[in-house]
């Protein structure tokens, strides 16, 4: 992964589209969920997938002033992408891999032991390098059955945490669904199984190490998992787990364009590729340079997604191009290089993901590298 800005000099004199990052609304959300902690819960910002789409560096880069107390990101690159800009703060690779290993021990970032076979390679690896208590984080199954280690694999555990190479800085899991009450019983029981692996881990070792289990949906709905630190993502960037939350937090990611062309179509005549739209009356028509390889969802077409253009709603007429859309002005008042507003707050990014029968999450992090990122605060 390079850095996109390297790919794109000048980015934003040459394209009309725009992710607007309003820092001041990180800011606020931040603040919103640190008042549901306690003083002393540590905060651990995931920045993984370039800051959820939004921009990796920047973010991390303005959090860093403002006690932040760790970050995650998904892959070793990623946090390589981060120490590169200068980022200090520990970094958890919540992902980290055998093959990048040395990397992430040059870039000193910190890696999450999933099974016995990262935990045996990366202590062996931290011994042959003469390696002293590397900071690493061991991360349980408890139920969502996609990273982490079993009860049994205590005994390979036991081994390795008395190698003074490492040291075992934290021990975490993750909830599977903590944002559906229907499944408050499920995580009750993910939460009573960490509890219990971590009281055995404990046991064997001098220093008491970092607990956390919550995501965003788990810092509202189980206080009772917060332990030591929590794992902040969607919520940082204005997404709680319900209308309500949502309503309290403030828009981050405002993405924006600017009308290249206005076509005047005919009664009979069609639009785009395989010529998906037919006119049915006489209609204005607004091209607009963002497609579907920018994020924009082909399922968004033919009537089913809309941009604001003037504070109306414009529906995406015809196929999603892979660098344009065009969308129905007929009943609107613009021009050429007029603003089109792809969305601009946390109800517009819901409303493209239910249109296109996805989540928020994929909406913001399918935002391509090519549109400019640009800070405003
Ligand atoms: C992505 C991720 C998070 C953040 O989740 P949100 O729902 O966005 O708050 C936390 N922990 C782990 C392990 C993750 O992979």
């Amino acid at each position: 992964m390079s850095n996109p800005k390297h790919q794109i000099p000048n980015a934003s004199e040459q394209h009309a589209s725009v992710l607007e990052i309003d820092l001041a609304a990180l800011d606020h959300n931040v603040r919103y969920f640190k008042k549901k902690l306690p003083s002393k819960t540590k905060l651990l910002a995931v920045v993984k997938a370039f800051s959820y789409g939004l921009d990796a560096i920047e973010i991390s880069k303005h959090l860093e002033k403002q006690q932040i107390d760790y970050f995650a990101v998904a892959y070793t690159e990623e946090g390589v992408f981060l120490r590169e800009a200068g980022v200090k703060t520990p970094i958890l690779v919540l992902h980290a891999q055998p093959a990048n290993y040395e990397t992430l021990i040059s870039n000193q970032l910190e890696p999450n032991l999933y099974s016995s076979y990262t935990l045996q390679a990366f202590s062996k690896l931290a011994t042959a390098k003469k390696l002293q208590e590397y900071p690493v984080h061991l991360k349980f199954n408890t139920g969502l059955n996609r990273l982490g280690l079993a009860p049994n694999d205590l005994p390979e555990i036991s081994k390795h945490i008395e190698n003074t190479a490492i040291k075992v800085v934290s021990i975490f899991s993750h909830l599977a669904a903590s944002e559906d009450p229907n499944e408050k019983e499920f995580s009750l029981r993910q939460i009573e199984a960490f509890k219990n692996c971590t009281a055995q881990i404990c046991s064997l070792i001098k220093h008491k190490p970092i607990l956390h289990m919550s995501n965003t949906s788990g810092i509202l709905n189980y206080p009772e998992a917060h332990f030591d630190m929590v794992r902040l993502g969607i919520g940082m960037y204005g997404f709680g787990n319900d209308a309500k939350e949502t309503a309290a937090l403030q828009n981050v990611g405002s993405l924006k364009t600017l009308i290249s062309q206005i076509h005047e179509i005919k009664k009979g005549e069609t639009l785009g590729y395989n010529r998906a739209f037919i006119a049915s009356e006489p209609t204005k028509t607004a091209t607009l340079p963002i497609g579907h390889a920018d994020g924009i969802h082909r399922s968004l077409g033919n009537g089913n997604g809309s941009v604001k253009i003037n504070n109306q709603h414009c529906p995406i007429i015809g196929n999603v191009c892979m660098d344009m859309i065009m969308v129905n002005v007929t009943h609107v008042k613009c021009k050429e290089g007029d603003e089109a507003i792809v969305f601009d707050s946390q109800q517009m990014v819901a409303n493209l993901a239910e249109k296109s029968d996805t989540i928020s999450y994929e909406i913001i992090t399918g935002i391509s590298q090519r549109i400019p990122r640009k800070i405003i605060s």
